[in-house]
């Protein structure tokens, strides 16, 4: 199959250069399209056998549901009895559009390929202005996970998705990169609080300015065992894994870097901080993710660097602890699955 890519300038673009991806997804085909995530996979909601196509592109588990992507916040109530949760009101009023998934209750309109035969589906309403468009055109909801190849770390720019995607599906609309750069957070509302499953730009501290308690899942920093109940199938995958081993290390500024100086020199990859290029020295096989303090550019950098590694023969990589609070706890999240919980003191 052959991959087209339609440019788009998210800032201001012409709703027409979107008709054709919309005719595809109306048509049951796969688009790649950008969020203010990660890009999307997506299909029309509504038809099994267009879903289907998702798992087998991206080889992904069927066991593993898909997110809906709606226009409005106010689209969620014809899929799921948003009714039901009283904090869907303040959640939606507070944060949608925007980078935040909430599982609840499906209706029977959602296929069970969507959902994988549970009873609950999780809905998103994104904020970027081309995915907005490309939903409101389709005239359908539209299923998407991330637009990689399953167990690959997810696409931040339209050049992610070629590497991963290119024959594969028909088409990729290209609107640069990914402004946050970690999916979105994902919560499952329950009687006894937020359940967050999986931390995004939506941190855990914005969602406790609601009043509400905000309970993390235990996977959110610790491995699941695989006899493990999980709250969200996605949790069990390793998921962002570089081809080389990865290890995450802790220890004060002096030790860490003195450690990466030495890996360095045996020809192991590092993950680090801009900062630390002053010490550490640059190489192709040194990468940075933003700066020390500066989380939100770590999160936009992450995804990148991980594919950038993967374009190298490396033994192993060494990445920089990264702190739990805000956005990092994000970070932290997809940095401990991309090292396989494996952490080290140094
Ligand atoms: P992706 O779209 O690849 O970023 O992944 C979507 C995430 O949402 C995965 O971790 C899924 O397991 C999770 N998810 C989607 N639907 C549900 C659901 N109904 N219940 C629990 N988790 C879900
Ligand atoms: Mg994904």
């Amino acid at each position: 199959m052959k991959t087209k890519i339609i440019q788009v300038d998210p800032a201001s673009f012409e709703e027409e250069v979107l008709a054709e991806p919309a005719e595809l997804i109306r048509n049951g085909k796969l688009v790649a399209f950008p969020t203010e995530t990660v890009y999307g996979l997506g299909a029309n909601a509504l038809d099994p056998s267009a879903c289907d196509r998702i798992f087998d592109a991206k080889g992904r588990p069927h066991d593993n549901p898909l997110i809906v992507h709606v226009y409005r916040p106010d689209d969620c109530r014809d899929f799921a009895y948003c009714e039901e949760y009283p904090v869907f009101e303040k959640i939606a009023s507070r944060f949608m559009p925007g980078p935040i998934t909430v599982i609840m209750r499906k209706k029977s309109l959602i296929p069970d390929t969507v959902t994988v035969g549970l009873d609950t589906v999780a809905l998103r309403c994104p904020v970027h202005p081309v995915a907005r468009a490309l939903i409101r055109l389709s005239g359908v909801p539209i299923a998407a996970p991330s637009a990689n190849r399953s167990g690959r770390p997810s696409p931040t720019s339209a050049q992610h998705v070629w590497e991963d995607m290119n024959g594969r599906i028909p088409c990729i609309i290209d609107g640069g990169n990914c402004s946050v750069g970690v999916e979105s957070t994902v919560v499952a509302l329950k009687e006894d609080g937020i359940h967050l499953l999986r931390p995004g730009a939506v941190t855990p501290e914005m969602l406790e300015e609601l009043g509400e308690r905000v309970i993390l899942s235990k996977a959110v920093l610790s491995a699941v065992t695989p006899d493990q109940k999980v709250e969200s199938p996605g949790m069990k995958y390793r998921h962002y894994a570089p081809k080389a081993p990865c290890t995450m290390v802790e220890g004060t500024d002096e030790d860490v870097l003195s450690f990466f100086a030495k890996k360095k020199k045996e020809g192991c990859g590092i993950l680090c901080f801009e900062e630390d290029l002053a010490s550490i020295g640059k190489s192709d096989f040194v990468l940075t993710f933003g700066k020390k303090n500066d989380k939100e550019g770590q999160a936009y950098a992450l995804f990148d660097a991980l594919r950038r590694f993967d374009r190298l023969e490396l033994p192993h990589i060494y990445a920089r602890k990264t702190d739990e609070t805000s956005i990092g706890l994000a970070v932290t999240n997809r940095l401990l699955r991309a090292c396989a919980f494996d952490v080290i003191r140094v």
